[in-house]
């Protein structure tokens, strides 16, 4: 293949080579045209030398006859002068000479002073003298040469009464003397000399000039008064140019019309005089211009006609290479193709009988070209692979000369059996005659592969599975799906639609869903069927059938349908035991929660007695009753802690509980535990490390669980100690944006094996067996409680060295939590919302550093201490505190006094007031609300039960809760 750079060369050879042949024509032609030029110029410049030759050689002629007469007319003075003869005869001699000469206008004879004496003109010649005149003075002066005649400027003069132009020529007279006697001359005649050189044709432009030696312009054809008499001063003089040669020709600009010129000039024989014949130009190439006006004409339409010509060339060439490389692309693109795709390309002639073959054939198929070329399809065919009917199709197909598609047939190759599929066009001729096939084949053996592997794992797959096509048609089934409609009666055929699949279900009863409403459940489940994609469960017969179903890319849809009527039985009895085990996990909690408010109230009334009996005056009981009455107590208090936390506990796993989340100072948290806990540590002889000033900030978290939390932790630690051992706080901030607090005992420790079941309810570990009081519950609410603050609660120990419980729990204020969140139903704390300031009015110092520890857990409280009811009256009117805490058993007067006082004055009638008392007896506690105590609290104190009241009262107090 040759490039197309190179074919497209072609059409700019062609461009060039008519631009060559058009610069070579104008040229020659320039040369041709050059050439004429330069012999129309010689021959002029010959035509105006010879012709200045001519006259030249003339002119001297006239002057030396001028010269001849002159001398004669010079000679009959002398005689004159010999004889002394009167001038008046001289008229007649003079007369004579002048007479047939047509040269003279006049003759005449001039004294030495310059008057007239005798003329030819006048016999009786009036006076005139010229002594005034150049020539006349010229001739005198002129010594020693007397013979040469002198010619004078032309001149106008009045001769005969008329104004003539005339030439003067004189020769000086001498007399016997020897001295100067005057002149003898003629006056020449212009016209004369014109009238010569005018009868030498040369052409309307010629000019012929008569120069003296000197350049005075002594004549002109055509006449030209003003030249005459003139030197041609500033030009190319005429005389400069004389001196290189006597003959010859030069170019000048007339000075008058600015035409140019060429100018022949000789000079006379004897070299008096100069003549110029000067021929413009524009004549002289007249003929040339018409010859080069003409030969440009010819010229331009030759090239118009070249240009032309090549345009049309240049354009039928274009054109042709454009076709070539078209053809020749499209011929690149198909052979292109034809790599590229799958298939081979062949040709068959009238005879079917292959003829030729794209050489990709091998390429693609492992087939020889040479051992198919010649034979007919028939002759390749492996003849079991085509069904009967369609080789009877495609017979038919080619003897009909018709066009065939998707041909398919296998054919034994040395791979083994190969499946093709072939499509023809037949081919007819000019004429119409059938010329063979032409068309393409492919090899479809892995397609047919993948076919057979598709319809065996769809017969292997364990439902039915059905396809139809966009039009709704049943196209395809497995045996599965066959096998299951039979037993409906009518086995499914293709170009079933789904609906008539359906109503024959329907007919057939195997549809139970159906039953009511057939109609409404065929346009259902027919709606499904329609949906991009659906699954759905069938009752089918006696068991139940998954239905799954997707639209296929073309728009047909694909059924799968497989029984699940185990599965679906399995799926609800699971779900009929998890929902009665829900049932019974319910039925638990409730009992639990309703069993522990029913212990409670006969519990509080036996911790109520009891402590009653030990205030009792002193020796009311005996002693060993006393003791009876402390274990009741005692056990009572026990009871109580295990029904409350199983309320908790019940009340979590029933989802009841609320927390109260908000920031809460840990170490704060941690002082108030130690408090609490310390009597029970100083009863069994444990050591409570000092807690070190841990400022470890805010955890986000509920006060009154994280101190039950703590409370639990410690009273642990101090239960499971040994005898002299020590229990020790740590809290430190993590890395993880959270607070670690950590318990660590010196006691029993806990067996690897059993932590798992630390936290886990009514799990003692074994402690059930020991004497140790405990439930089993506290670890397990604890985690349930951290938990539901967002912290984690964990165990590190080790067997009889001691365990360290720790609790995580996040930071208050970090960015990406809720500063403080409300959980649940109780709402928010009051305690948490602002500044509050507090009196509490109380003469034992313990109390007052257990309530102080208390309130140090809130975040902003004021508090401030009397312990004399006198004193407390007054701080409550001064300081105008947000709430009043009073023990009602003061030194200096009772509590209930120290509350009717209050409400007496109007500085303090409105300020809530909480009673904090040992007196826990019911009728003292209605007492007290009856009182006008806004809560009535008893010792030992309960912590979250004095936080909640102290919330509680906040929310009744009068005016806004601004910080006082
Ligand atoms: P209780 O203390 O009422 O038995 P808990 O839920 O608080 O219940 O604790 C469960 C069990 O975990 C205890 O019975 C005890 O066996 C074990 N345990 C708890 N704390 C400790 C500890 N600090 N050292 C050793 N064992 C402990």
């Amino acid at each position: 293949m040759q490039s197309p750079k190179r074919k497209i060369a072609s059409s700019q050879w062609i461009l060039a080579a008519a631009i060559g042949t058009v610069l070579v024509l104008v040229l020659s032609f320039g040369l041709d045209q050059w050439r004429h030029y330069r012999v129309e110029m010689a021959q002029a410049e010959r035509a105006t030398r010879g012709a200045a030759v001519i006259l030249a050689e003339h002119t001297a002629l006239t002057f030396d006859a001028v010269g001849d007469a002159v001398r004669a007319v010079r000679q009959l003075r002398l005689d004159a002068l010999a004889t002394g003869e009167p001038p008046a005869a001289s008229h007649e001699l003079l007369k004579a000479l002048d007479d047939g000469s047509p040269v003279f206008r006049a003759l005449a004879w001039i004294d030495k002073d310059g008057n007239r004496l005798a003329s030819s003109l006048h016999a009786d010649p009036p006076p005139i003298n010229i002594a005034g005149l150049d020539h006349f003075a010229t001739l005198r002066d002129r010594e020693p040469d007397r013979e040469t005649l002198y010619v004078a400027a032309p001149k106008r003069s009045k001769l005969l009464d008329q104004w003539i132009w005339m030439l003067p020529a004189s020769l000086p007279v001498t007399g016997p003397d020897g001295a100067f006697a005057g002149i003898a001359g003629g006056i020449i005649d212009p016209g004369y000399l014109s009238r010569v050189y005018a009868s030498i044709d040369l052409g309307s432009s010629a000019v012929v000039t008569l120069f003296r030696r000197d350049g005075m312009i002594l004549a002109r054809e055509p006449f030209d008064s003003d030249l005459l008499g003139e030197t041609l001063a500033g030009r190319p003089f005429i005389t400069d140019i004389v001196v290189q040669a006597p003959v010859g020709t030069f170019h000048d600009v007339g000075p008058d019309d600015g035409a140019e010129r060429v100018i022949g000039y000789a000079v006379s024989p004897g070299d008096g005089f100069i003549v110029s014949v000067a021929l413009r130009h524009d004549e002289v190439l007249a003929q040339f211009y018409a010859g080069l006006w003409e030969g440009m004409a010819r010229l331009a339409l030759i090239v118009l006609v070249l240009a032309v010509g090549t345009w049309f060339l240049v354009r039928q060439v274009g054109r042709r290479e454009a076709l070539a490389l078209e053809l020749q692309d499209s011929e690149v693109r198909f052979r292109d193709f034809a790599a590229a795709s799958a298939d081979w390309f062949w040709e068959t002639d009238e005879e079917h009988r292959l003829k030729w073959i794209s050489d990709t054939l091998g390429m693609k198929s492992g087939l020889s070209q040479q051992a198919r070329v010649g034979r007919t399809i028939w002759e390749i065919v492996d003849p079991d692979s085509v069904s009967q009917a369609a080789a009877e199709d495609h017979r038919r197909a080619l003897l009909e000369h018709l066009p065939f598609q998707g041909f398919c047939y296998a054919r034994r190759t040395a791979q083994g059996r190969r499946w093709m599929m072939a499509s023809g066009m037949p081919m007819f001729d000019r004429q119409g005659r059938f010329r063979g096939y032409r068309g393409s084949s492919s090899d479809i053996t892995e397609q047919r592969r993948a076919e057979t592997r598709l319809h065996e794992a769809i017969e292997a797959f364990p439902g039915d599975f059905m396809l139809f096509d966009p039009q709704g048609r049943l196209v395809f089934h497995n045996r599965h799906a066959e096998r299951n409609m039979q037993a409906i009666g009518q086995p499914p055929q293709r170009g079933d639609t789904m609906e008539a699949i359906l109503r024959r279900h329907v007919a057939a009863g195997a549809l139970p869903d159906a039953a009511r409403d057939p109609e409404g459940w065929i346009a259902w489940r027919l709606r499904q069927h329609r949906a991009p994609a659906s699954r759905i469960l069938v009752r089918f017969n006696r068991g139940v059938a998954e239905v799954i179903e997707r639209r296929t890319e073309d728009g047909g849809a694909m059924v799968l349908r497989f029984d699940v009527t185990e599965q679906e039985a399995a799926r609800e009895a699971l779900q009929a035991a998890r929902e009665a085990a829900d049932a019974a996990n319910r039925a638990k909690s409730d009992f639990l929660a309703s069993m522990s408010h029913e212990l409670r109230t006969p519990l509080n009334a036996i911790i109520g007695f009891g402590q009653l009996l030990q205030m009792n005056k002193p020796g009311t009981l005996t002693p060993s009753q006393l003791e009876h009455c402390d274990i009741i107590v005692r056990s009572g208090g026990h009871l109580l802690n295990l029904v409350d936390d199983v309320l908790d506990l019940s009340g979590i796993e029933a989802g009841g509980l609320a927390l109260s989340l908000g920031p809460a100072d840990v170490g704060a948290l941690l002082a108030v535990a130690v408090a609490t806990i310390a009597p029970a540590a100083d009863d069994a002889g444990i050591a409570i490390d000092p807690v070190p000033a841990l400022d470890v900030g805010e955890v986000l978290a509920d006060r009154q669980r994280l101190l039950q939390i703590l409370i639990n932790l410690l009273s642990n630690a101090i239960k499971y100690n040994r005898p002299g051992g020590s229990v020790r706080l740590f809290a430190a901030m993590t890395d993880r944006g959270s607070v670690r607090i950590e318990v660590t005992d010196t006691g029993i420790g806990i067996q690897p094996a059993d932590v798992d079941r630390l936290f886990v309810p009514f799990q003692r570990l074994g402690a059930e067996f020991s004497k140790i009081p405990g439930t089993g519950i506290g670890l397990a609410l604890c985690k349930r409680l951290v938990e539901m603050m967002d912290g984690r609660i964990g165990v590190e120990s080790r067997p009889d060295s001691g365990s360290t419980f720790w609790v995580e729990l996040p930071l208050a204020g970090v960015q990406d939590r809720p500063a403080a969140v409300a959980v649940g139903r109780r709402g928010g704390s009051r305690t948490a919302a602002g500044h509050f300031s507090l009196l509490y009015v109380e003469d034992n110092p313990i109390n007052r550093g257990l309530v102080g520890h208390i309130l140090e857990t809130l975040p902003q409280v004021t508090v401030h201490n009397a312990d004399h009811g006198a004193d407390g009256l007054d701080l409550a009117r001064t300081l105008q505190p947000d709430i009043i805490v009073l023990d009602l058993n003061l030194p200096d007067m009772n509590g209930f006094e120290v509350l009717r006082q209050l409400q007496a004055d109007r500085a303090t009638a409105a300020l809530p007031v909480i009673a904090l008392t040992a007196s826990a007896m019911p009728d003292d506690v209605r007492r007290g609300l009856r009182a006008g105590f806004s809560d009535y609290l008893t010792k030992p104190l309960d912590v979250g039960g004095f936080l909640a009241a102290i919330d509680a009262a906040l929310a009744k107090r009068p005016g806004p809760q601004a910080a006082k």
